[in-house]
This record gives structure tokens, sequence and C-alpha cells, in this order.
């Protein structure tokens, strides 16, 4: 053994961790079995980092003192078996880069709504004027930014995968909006692995760290008696509950938090429909947390822009409206985007099946959807579920074959929503992809 550190794979983060190995004078490696995109080769070049693609020198790499796991790559790889077999400790970047700042942590998981809600609170903090940075699943890697810029805060969203290696972090304020089946191909196919990986967003907690959750959440409350948290907990829900830190009354919400009040009416937030209620309640919380004052509160909750690909309106063509909601890679999410729809529906689904249970959305599919349009490589199970519970059924095999035949059967005053349920890597290169090319094909209509 030496004393290198392997990066294993070369996306953003695991360049993000080489940088700052380097920064701090560490020897590092990157390695990763595919081909690096053009940007992430030129950057370990200018920063002289040794590393490689295509392919893996197992020899040097279990060679390494310690291993930082990109979240892309399973535990389940031959090079991943032997690295544990070998005792060499694996983490994740959120890990490696939290050894190198002192800055307060804030840090969002859950099954759906860690964008938006990280999202939010950045907005809010940095609207406030607090000296905050935006990393982990979004944008810039959180090590790269903790090797080159300085932030007193960061709001970090954090997947199952990011908190599977992360020993010693500790989130300051850890925020889970909730836990519904997700990704469980990654977990053997048992949900309890995952919730195990989603409840280390409280490891290492003591009293005056806090812990934010959605009170009415089946799982996350056992799971709170199990593990009770040294924690100060807070909780938001949009009942009427005045046990709930955040809880909404008639046409407002409400946050008490330190003995104050703040309320807000519910029509004036940015975000709308229940899921985004959610959001604006947590993210509210932690701004009382930090004493964001209720002006600035209020503002930032009501000037917010949301997030691309998150039920985002496209456009309306013939008193249809389109609606771009591609993040919604699971049946969960799926399910919030049908509830919040106030008209009859022609719903696009489909991609890569993560495992998924189709019963969580049959009802609102009856209630509100018109005709399903089946967007994937491969829709047997969709066909296997559906099949006879809606009328209007058609397969695509291209974005812009799926907005067609939603064009033809929508009629006027529907909603066409793009809400697949699934991820997108069998036609598509990513989520996003997938809703550039949904927004081009309906503005072609
Ligand atoms: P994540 O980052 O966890 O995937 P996003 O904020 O990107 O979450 O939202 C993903 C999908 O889930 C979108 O379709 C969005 O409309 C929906 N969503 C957002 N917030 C919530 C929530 N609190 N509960 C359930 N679904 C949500």
């Amino acid at each position: 053994m030496n004393d290198e550190l392997v990066v294993l794979g070369g996306g953003e983060s695991g360049v993000g961790s080489a940088i700052l190995a380097k920064v701090k004078g560490l020897s590092v490696f990157l390695s990763d079995s595919g081909l690096l995109k053009e940007e992430h080769r030129k950057t370990l070049l200018d920063h002289g980092i040794d590393f490689e693609e295509g392919g893996h020198s197992e020899e040097k790499i279990l060679q390494a003192s310690e291993v930082v796991k990109s979240p892309g790559i399973p535990d389940t790889t031959p090079l991943m078996r032997k690295i544990r077999e070998k005792g060499i400790r694996v983490i994740s970047e959120i890990e490696f880069a939290g050894r190198y700042t002192n800055a307060r942590m804030i840090c969002i998981t859950g099954s759906n709504g860690k964008t938006t809600t990280a999202s939010l609170i950045y907005h809010i903090l940095k609207s406030a004027g607090l000296n905050v940075g935006l990393g982990g699943n979004i944008g810039r890697s959180f090590a790269r930014q903790v090797a080159e810029e300085h932030y007193d805060y960061y709001v970090l969203e954090l997947s199952s995968f990011q908190l599977e290696g992360v020993y010693d972090f500790k989130a300051d304020i850890a925020v889970l909006m909730n836990i519904t089946p997700d990704h469980l191909d990654r977990y053997d196919h048992d949900m309890q692995k995952y919730v195990d990986a989603k409840m280390r967003i409280v490891r290492n907690h003591k009293m005056g760290d806090s812990f934010i959750y959605w009170m009415d959440d089946p799982v996350v409350t056992k799971e709170l008696e199990k593990l009770k948290p040294a924690s100060d907990i807070y909780s938001f829900t949009e009942k009427n509950n005045h046990l709930a830190t955040a809880y909404s009354e008639g046409n407002k919400m409400y946050i008490q938090t330190k003995g104050t009040l703040f309320d807000m009416e519910l029509e004036l937030l940015a975000l709308q429909g229940m899921h985004n209620l959610y959001n604006s309640m947590a993210s509210g919380i932690v701004a009382k947390l930090l004493d964001i004052s209720d002006d600035n509160l209020r503002l930032a909750l009501s000037d917010f822009k949301g997030v691309p690909h998150r039920l985002e309106k496209v456009a309306s063509v013939r008193g249809v409206q389109y609606i771009n909601d591609s993040k919604a890679t699971n049946v969960n999410s799926c399910w919030y985007a049908l509830q919040s729809m106030r008209t009859k529906v022609v719903l696009i689904l489909g991609g890569t099946d993560k495992g998924n249970d189709y019963s969580e959305i049959e009802d609102l599919v009856r209630q509100k959807v018109r005709a399903l349009i089946f967007l994937g490589k491969d829709n047997s199970k969709l066909h296997a579920y559906f099949d006879g519970i809606v009328p209007s059924i058609e397969d695509a095999g291209s974005m812009k074959e799926a907005v067609d035949a939603a064009y033809r059967l929508a009629k006027k005053g529907d909603t066409v929503l793009l809400s697949p349920c699934c991820a997108s890597f069998d036609l598509f290169q990513n989520y996003e992809d997938r809703g550039n090319q949904f927004k081009d094909c309906v503005r072609r209509l």
C-alpha cells in the first residue's frame, strides 16, 4: 500500500475530488472505465493530475491508501469487490471535501424534492446576503468549490449514493424530504438498504444539530423511533397540525421557531402544488434557524424562479398546455405531478425501469389520464400494468413520435405532461436531454 488517493470516476464529482486532492498536496490518481468528457480531460491535464480512462489499472488502484468513489459507480463491480476485500477505505466526495472546510453544512436528501429544495434554500440564503455555495448533485461539485472558493455556508443536495460513503462528515442542518422507493436496482431490491443510506444524513448528530423532516412520512417516522438521533428535531406538514414546526391553516403557511411565528399566504409562494409546499416549508425552517428575517424570507419564497425540468411550463398550443417534468424519474414524483393537474392529461412516461411499482399512480391515472404514451426501448412492463386501465395507449420510439402522438390525442383544455417515472438512459443522455428534446419538439408544433 502507498499513500496515493485513488479517485474512481471522472465526472464532475471525481474531477472535483482530484483537483482538491492536488491543491491539498496529496498524491492522487483518477481512473475511469469509460471515456472522459473533453472538458474534464482538459481540466485534469491543466492541473497536472495523473489519470487514466477506458479501463482500470487494477494493480495500481489496489495499492491505494483510500478510494473516493463517484456516486454513479455501483458497489457490485468486480473492481469494487476487490477494493473492499483488500480493506481499502471507500469514501464519497462529500466525506473527502468535508475534511477541508469549516463552513456550516446544510444538507438535503430525500427521494424527491432535493434539487428544488436545495436550490430554494440557496436562493433564500444568497438573497439575504450570506456567503453561500450550492453543491452536491447540482452544478459544480462540492470538492471543486472547496478547492477553489471560500464559503461560510454550503447547501448540498445529497443522494443516497453520496451518503453511503460518509463517515465523519456531519450535516449541521439535515433536511430529509421523504423516502419512497427509488434506485432499488442499486440496493438488491431491498428497500431497507436504501432507507439506511438516506438516514445517514443524521450521522454524527449531537444536540444543537438540526434535523428537518416531513412529519407524515411513515418511513422516516419509523426510522426516527428506531434511531433516536440526538438532533434538535423540526418537522413540516401541509395539515393544520400545530405540533409541527411548519404547517398550514386556511390560506396561509406558518413556521414556528425560537418562539416566533412566521406566516405567509400560500398563493404568494413562487412554487405551487402540494409537494412544493413541502419544499417551501422545509426551506423556510432552514431560513428561520439561520435567523433570516421574515421580510427577506417572504421575498425569496415569492420570487424564486424554479428549476428547469420540474413541472416546467413549456407552451400552450391550440388550447393544450405542455409541461416538462422530465426529472420525475420515479413513480412518486409522477404521483405529485398528476395530483397537481387540474385538467385531463395526456401522460408521456417510460424509460429505464428502476424496479417501479405503478400501483401508486393507478388511481390518479384512472381519474385524470385521457391517453398514455409509452416512451422507452422496452415498454412491456408498462403495457402489462396499464393495458385495459386506459383506453388509449400508444408506443413511441423517440421524443418526436411521443409529442406528435400527444398532439393528436389531446383535446382542447387538456395538459400534455412528460413525467416519465423512469430514468432516461435507454433513449437519452440524461433527464436534461430528455426534457430539452421535449421542449424543442413542443416548440416546433
Ligand atoms: P430530486 O432532486 O430529489 O430528484 P427534484 O426537486 O429534482 O427532486 O424533483 C424531482 C421530481 O419530483 C419532479 O418531478 C418534481 O416535480 C417532484 N417533486 C419535487 N418536490 C417533491 C416533493 N417534496 N415530494 C414529491 N415530489 C416532488
